[in-house]
């Protein structure tokens, strides 16, 4: 099979500097609406719930979550209802994302915080699943063991693109990271950037992931140190950083997810992190759909920042 998303050199003066070279894996243009890593993740879950004959789909996530957007699309084009299990309070049931989840005909169902805390718990699991005996229950971010499989096929089509060293991710809730350490056979260094501030917690949760024939901990580690303060949080000049990097290479990244990769990858390679010579691989997942959400807060100016996927709000 070709590869499903192309692999694109960037240029920018700091690489030549160091004599290192770096390519980006364009999850982000593999679907409009579904962005880059939540489409991997999703593969196998709704070819599985297809499988089993599953009547619909039930996940989670926060009111501006990609993997909602995603989900919501992603089951609408599969003809499956889908219910999204959303944390906190209808105020934000007309943001950009929750529209179109709307629009594409989630069933959204708001939960308070101490609710939503127990989206793992096996208990309230159960007792979701006798309520909705005939759907199949995906968790937040999609990351579970066949988030994994759809991941793990970045690195087969890699292994068809080029050769590299070290391949860098944002990492959410891990689903990513770990479906790379799945799918790599050939020792790469895979480096998760957290996008939120919780250290050794992020570890155990891709390790969890992980089956154990491929914990394989030489391979794998996640920086800490570029989350900018926790998640979706970013001072203004890390904006204009990630903003600057865009317009140099030319391709748009976000401030939630891949801008914070952006923005450990220039701190990496000042502090000579990366021998000369070496090959990096930037995984872009996505998720341009959360800077719909940014401008209504007034958080980023829309002038300055690319479009979400679509607009106006349906
Ligand atoms: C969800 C998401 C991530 C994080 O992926 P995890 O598998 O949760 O670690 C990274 N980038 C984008 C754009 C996302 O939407």
């Amino acid at each position: 099979m070709p590869p499903l998303s192309v692999l694109q050199p960037i240029a920018h003066p700091i690489f030549s500097q160091h004599k290192i070279t770096v390519q980006v894996k364009r999850d982000d243009l593999i679907h409009r609406f579904i962005s880059g890593n939540k489409w991997r993740k999703l593969k196998y879950n709704l070819l599985h719930a297809k499988a089993i004959g599953a009547k619909g789909v039930i996940t989670f996530g926060g009111c501006f979550s990609n993997h909602i957007h995603a989900c919501s699309f992603a089951c609408h084009q599969q003809n499956l209802p889908v219910i999204g299990i959303i944390r906190g309070e209808q105020d934000n049931q007309n943001n950009y994302t929750l529209a179109w989840a709307k629009h594409w005909a989630m069933k959204l169902t708001f939960v308070d915080r101490k609710t939503y805390r127990m989206r793992n718990d096996e208990h309230y699991l159960q007792q979701l699943q006798r309520q909705y005996p005939d759907y199949f229950i995906i968790p937040e971010g999609g990351s579970n063991a066949l988030a994994l499989t759809g991941v793990a096929e970045v690195i087969e089509e890699l292994s068809q693109q080029c050769e590299f060293d070290t391949l860098i991710t944002p990492v959410g809730s891990g689903g990513t990271l770990a479906g790379l350490i799945l799918g790599d056979k050939s020792q790469h260094n895979l480096l998760g950037i957290a996008v939120l501030k919780q250290q050794g917690y992020l570890e155990s949760e891709v390790s969890d992931l992980l089956p154990l024939t491929s914990k394989n901990e030489n391979k794998w580690r996640i920086a800490h140190e570029f989350h900018c303060g926790g998640y979706a949080k970013f001072s203004p000049q890390d904006a204009e950083k990630i903003r600057n990097f865009s317009q140099v290479v030319g391709i748009d990244f976000e401030p939630v997810y891949s801008g914070k990769m952006i923005l450990a990858l220039l701190k990496l390679i000042e502090s000579g992190y990366f021998p000369a010579h070496h090959r990096i691989v930037l995984l872009h997942t996505g998720g341009l759909q959360g800077l719909g959400g940014m401008f209504e807060r007034g958080l980023l100016n829309q002038a300055e920042w690319p479009s979400p996927p679509a607009t106006p709000v349906p």
